[in-house]
């Protein structure tokens, strides 16, 4: 019987693996977990396993709409620690090697499945170029037998992938079964152990659709939730709010469950702002790798040759054949704040130049594969080019760095602290000078046992939720799902006569879920206009707070990525005071509920990237963000992790370094 509004049915089940979220990392995982369920059965052991989205997994996570490159494939002939050495050069050298030369020397798995499940990567074979259009259709699989893919990128390869996600949906659904597969259903929290608080027993989350609340019981969970997006005021307001260059449905629910479960968060301060086509959020990959053009200032003059000697300040990862991509940004960002804007990229002379030497049909078919690389990934662009008469070939495209996001597999490592690989020789004990600075309950090493699993037990992560390892995409968020799947069977076999016990009576926690449906029924009456009330604020109008908090004081478009310890102090008070008032958030009807706790997961996600900025005391990622009372990268102090842990009864965050070490030879 579907519950009322106010009254909403309590739906309860029982696991032995729940995974949260139907992204990357999820399909990944629940594509690898059954064979190895099933190797389970045969010694004797059964396990059950469900996945919850909160949205339809055929189009939900960062690769809903398409992308047109994979941008992790390493390939036979390149070396998984060269793949390692990029991540820490990009990442401005606190990465975790680990983690990364694992991905490197097991994603290209992951790329040949796509290709098996129909995905129409391109090849060159023989000279001639095939894509997913050109491909001879008795042409068997274009990387497997023979040829080479064709590379925007020293790691990327060229793909048709409007229907990339449909297409790994499809393998993890048919591998899951669709029974045990719930989507619309939006996950608001962990519930650890009544015995044993540093553990996960349990999940609990509510229907978009109907009014039901479910509680899940589970001895292991993968938390895939994606990154966050929308805390900093973004570009796009008025008729085009909504509009970002990160997908608006990951709104920090990783990062704030994992936290307020006890996990151990890491490099939270660390963001990524992609300058991308302005307004439409369009893919910039293409025309940089694949069609060579170059960004230039209103002049005309290319930034980042101009500028190129600012690069000397941030040594050695402004030196490197790519530099870091926020010292990209940093090169940018001074022609923007010295007047010389519009950034625009030079679509023209690129299109130009290969007409210098490619036939008019090449040129014909160059220029229609630009317009697919935002068919593919962002078709709003088509939109704006449309709408703004540009002809790339004509026109040159104004350029922008956007609001600041939050994510762990793209060109970014905030995320949560995990267990790596085994056998990479991860340190196994703390060398760092604060080490009795770590709380006494966290391992000390980055390996304990668990490939994938957080510092809570029972609880892993993958894709964006691995912090410390950027640079996964969309294969490497796959991968890492595989890898964690492999890990939680193995966690749930160790673990098969342990039962979870929940810390909170399921009528609380259905009580605490429903509280904005409660603040809004109770009160409605109060006045005659419904979003004007003494008692409940709306979720949009917090959200507007949040927003405006974070873009004036930590580092948002509004003073050009620049904070310093002032301000944050202020950030960080008016934050404390959005927290409160989120306990007032109101929800009118089921879509405000979502948006009411997507907030919530928004402020604890934006409450820890600011306590990361302010206990950092340099700039680690100039271009990105800069604390201008510490405007230098200190090696000599601040090469280090920082991390945090989150006491959800107190309110209060722990913050810490952890030391850095290069598992990798970084003079190579
Ligand atoms: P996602 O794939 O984003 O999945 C998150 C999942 O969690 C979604 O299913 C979502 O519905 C669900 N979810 C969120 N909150 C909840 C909740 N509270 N309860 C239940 N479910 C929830 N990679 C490439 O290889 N090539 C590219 O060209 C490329 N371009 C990109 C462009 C953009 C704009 C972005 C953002 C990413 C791009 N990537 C690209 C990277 C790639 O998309 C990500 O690395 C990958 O999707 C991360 O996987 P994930 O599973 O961690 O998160």
């Amino acid at each position: 019987m579907a519950g009322t509004f106010g009254n909403p049915e309590v739906v309860q089940e029982e696991v032995d693996i729940l995974i949260i979220g139907g992204g990357m990392a999820a399909c990944g995982a629940a594509y690898e977990i059954m064979p190895w369920i099933g190797a389970a059965k045969d010694a004797g052991v059964d396990i059950t396993v469900k996945l919850v989205d909160k949205a339809a997994m055929d189009r939900s996570g960062a690769v809903a709409q398409g992308l047109s490159a994979i941008n992790t494939y390493i390939g036979p002939h390149q070396d998984p620690a060269d793949y390692a050495r990029m991540v820490s050069n990009d990442l401005m050298g606190i990465t975790r090697d680990d983690l990364a030369y694992d991905l490197g020397r097991n994603v290209d798995d992951s790329v040949h499945l796509f290709e098996e499940w129909g995905l129409p990567i391109w090849k060159t074979v023989n000279g001639e170029r095939f894509d997913g259009a050109t491909w001879p259709k008795e042409g068997g699989k274009l990387l497997k037998d023979g040829g080479d893919p064709v590379r925007s990128g020293k790691w990327q390869i060229m793909i048709n992938g409007e229907s990339y996600k449909w297409i790994v949906a499809e393998a993890a659904k048919k591998a899951l079964g669709s029974d045990n597969i719930q989507e619309r259903v939006f996950i608001v929290k962990l519930v650890n152990d009544a015995n044993d608080k540093n553990r996960v027993a349990g999940a609990v989350g509510f229907s978009t659709r109907e009014d039901k609340v479910y509680v899940y019981k589970f001895k292991a969970c993968l938390l895939v939730a994606g990154g966050c997006v929308n805390i900093f005021r973004p570009r796009s307001v008025g008729e085009g709010q909504g509009r970002a260059w990160y997908p608006v449905w990951n709104a920090g629910s990783t990062y704030t469950m994992a936290a307020e479960a006890g996990a151990e968060l890491t490099m939270m301060e660390n963001r990524f702002v992609p300058a991308r086509f302005k307004d439409g959020y369009g893919p910039v990959g293409a025309w940089f790798l694949l069609f060579k053009a170059q960004a230039t200032n209103a002049y005309g003059e290319v930034y980042m040759t101009k500028n190129k000697e600012l690069l000397n300040d941030y040594p050695p990862y402004g030196q490197a054949a790519v530099p870091a991509s926020c010292l990209r940004n940093h090169l940018m960002l001074k022609e923007m704040k010295e007047g010389r804007g519009p950034i625009y990229m030079d679509t023209v002379t690129a299109l130009g130049k290969l007409r210098e030497t490619l036939s008019p049909r090449e040129v014909k078919h160059l220029e229609a594969e630009a317009w697919e690389d935002f068919l593919d990934m962002c078709i709003g662009q088509c939109g704006i080019w449309v709408g703004e008469n540009i002809e790339p070939e004509k026109k040159n495209s104004e350029l922008m760095p956007t609001e600041p996001y939050l994510l762990g597999s793209h060109s970014g490592c905030c995320g949560i602290w995990a267990s790596g690989p085994e056998d990479v020789g991860a340190p196994t004990t703390e060398e760092h000078p604060e080490a009795d600075k770590i709380p006494a309950h966290l391992p000390q090493g980055w390996n304990w046992g668990y490939r994938g699993m957080t510092t809570v037990r029972g609880l892993f992560t993958a894709g964006d939720g691995v912090g410390a390892s950027g640079h996964k995409f969309s294969s490497g968020s796959h991968t890492e799902g595989r890898m964690a799947a492999q890990s939680m069977v193995k966690f749930v076999m160790d673990n098969k006569d342990w039962t979870p016990t929940l810390d909170t009576p399921v009528e609380t926690l259905v009580e605490e879920i429903y509280r904005p449906v409660r603040t809004f029924l109770e009160h409605k009456d109060y006045t005659t206009a419904i979003d004007v009330n003494p008692h409940y604020i709306t979720p949009r109008m917090l959200q507007f707070r949040l927003q405006k908090i974070m873009d004036e004081y930590v580092a948002g478009v509004a003073t050009y990525y620049t904070t310093n310890g002032h301000m944050l102090a202020v950030a960080e008070e008016k934050l404390g005071m959005l927290k409160e008032d989120a306990m007032k958030m109101r929800a009118k009807d089921l879509h405000e509920l979502l948006r009411a706790w997507e907030n919530y997961h928004r402020i604890l996600t934006a409450e820890a990237h600011m306590k990361h900025i302010q206990f950092r005391q340099e700039s680690r990622y100039p271009g990105f963000y800069y604390r201008m009372d510490h405007n230098y990268v200190d090696e000599e102090n601040w090469h280090c992790f920082v991390n945090s842990v989150y006491d959800k009864e107190t309110k209060q965050w722990t913050v810490f370094k952890r030391a850095h070490k290069d598992l990798v030879d970084k003079s190579k």
